[in-house]
């Protein structure tokens, strides 16, 4: 049995290293236990980069977490020295009537935040590394971009233990169980106790919350990168970040960044749900097919040779948005289940909400849309 921690953070990915960040910083004795590396390619976190947009068609009530989690953003890339932040624009697209376009405009108009209406042409004039039907509608924001997904868990990982965190990889968490006040954490290694647990598990979270086995759903996912006959249209300067409905379903891409080409992924990509320790990792001609397929269409000035391909997790809500709360029945736990293929870019504010939740119980903003008792309602 080892000393008591104030804090124990399960699961050291893009969640839980902000959280063990911002609870270290207060002084919060904590330990973040992670199953594999630090970072890792198992999860939902790898893959270089995630697009981060203020103009969110998921709704405007996102809108508050994301100014805060630009603030939070810039301050780790200034602490930690090394820019984790880019700025690319951001383009939102679809048929005029699409959820994508109509949603992402509602969010410029109710936050007042600037944007650009544009037609297909016009996008294609602007950003020759476009290739959109004319008669699509897209928002573009200036302050879209992508954060450095990878580099920002070092990051937060390096600033927490520079507060006295207490980080451990290659430690598999078996269960907690509530003790005394707090809870008891049983890994492979060994059973700490601590005040709160915090469980940012990912795919994983259904193994510790039990509610969560049905109501938070793992899917494989993949990402291709593709050459580009002139990279130079793809750089970040040329090419803001994109989300996009076309006929063949919701995609989204990013700029050349640490891999040589345009990077695609397709929401939901095979509608593949999946044990997450029994998930194929190989990828496919059909997985590549399908990404290829919409670069040729979209994008045709990146429809050279395959760059690479990655396996990834989306963790999905039936209504696709996040699960972050203190459990009813143990109110020292703290869950967080930010998926559903959108929440990377929350991390800086995800972060800090769950040091709020574990210290306080309470957070500044409104957590409504992503209480747990609205899954367990459905
Ligand atoms: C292909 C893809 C593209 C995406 N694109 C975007 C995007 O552009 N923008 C965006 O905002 N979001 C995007 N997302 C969503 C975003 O990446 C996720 O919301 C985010 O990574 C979730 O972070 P997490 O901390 O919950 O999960 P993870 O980063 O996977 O962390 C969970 C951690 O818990 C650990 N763990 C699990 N079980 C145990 C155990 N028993 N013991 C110890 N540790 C354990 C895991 O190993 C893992 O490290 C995308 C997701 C995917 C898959």
């Amino acid at each position: 049995m080892t000393a008591p921690y104030d804090v124990i953070v399960l699961g050291i990915g893009g969640m839980g290293s902000a959280a063990a960040f911002h609870l270290a910083r207060r002084g919060q004795r904590v330990l973040g236990l992670e199953r594999f590396d630090i970072p890792h390619s198992m999860g939902s976190s790898h893959g270089l980069t995630r697009i981060i947009r203020l103009a969110y068609y998921e709704s405007p009530k996102y809108v508050p977490l994301l100014h805060r989690a630009y603030e939070n953003w810039r301050e780790a890339e200034r602490l930690f020295g090394e820019q984790l932040l880019f700025v690319t624009g951001s383009i939102d697209a679809g048929p005029p009537d699409s959820a994508v376009f109509q949603g992402s405009l509602a969010s410029c108009a109710e936050h007042g935040l600037p944007h650009e209406v544009l037609d297909g042409e016009e996008v294609n004039a602007r950003l020759p590394g476009y290739a959109l039907p004319s008669s699509h509608r897209a928002v573009f924001q200036p302050e879209g971009g992508f954060i450095a997904s990878e580099r920002a868990i070092v990051a937060h990982v390096t600033l927490a233990q520079a507060h006295g965190a207490d980080i451990r990889a290659r430690e598999r968490v078996l269960g907690w169980e509530p003790w005394r006040d707090g809870v008891r954490v049983t890994t492979e290694r060994g059973s700490y106790q601590a005040g709160r647990l915090v469980v940012s598990a990912g795919a994983w979270i259904g193994q510790f919350v039990a509610p969560l086995v049905r109501a938070a759903v793992p899917e494989r996912q993949v990402l291709g990168w593709f050459q580009p006959d002139d990279p130079a249209l793809f750089r970040p300067d040329r090419f803001p970040v994109f989300n996009a409905l076309f006929d063949e379903g919701r995609y989204y891409g990013l700029p050349i960044w640490g891999m040589p080409g345009l990077k695609i992924g397709r929401y939901h990509h095979l509608g593949e749900t999946v044990d997450p320790d029994a998930m194929n990792r190989d990828c496919t001609q059909a997985d590549e097919a399908l990404l290829r397929g919409a670069v040729q269409r979209y994008f045709p000035r990146a429809g050279g040779a395959t760059m690479g391909m990655a396996p990834c997790l989306f963790t999905n809500t039936s209504d696709e948005h996040f699960v972050i709360d203190t459990l009813p029945e143990c109110r020292q736990v703290v869950v967080a289940s930010p998926c559903s293929g959108h929440g990377y870019k929350f991390c800086s504010v995800i972060g800090e909400i769950l040091a709020d939740l574990a210290m306080t119980g309470e957070s500044v903003f409104d957590l409504s849309l992503f209480r747990l008792a609205r899954l367990r309602a459905a």
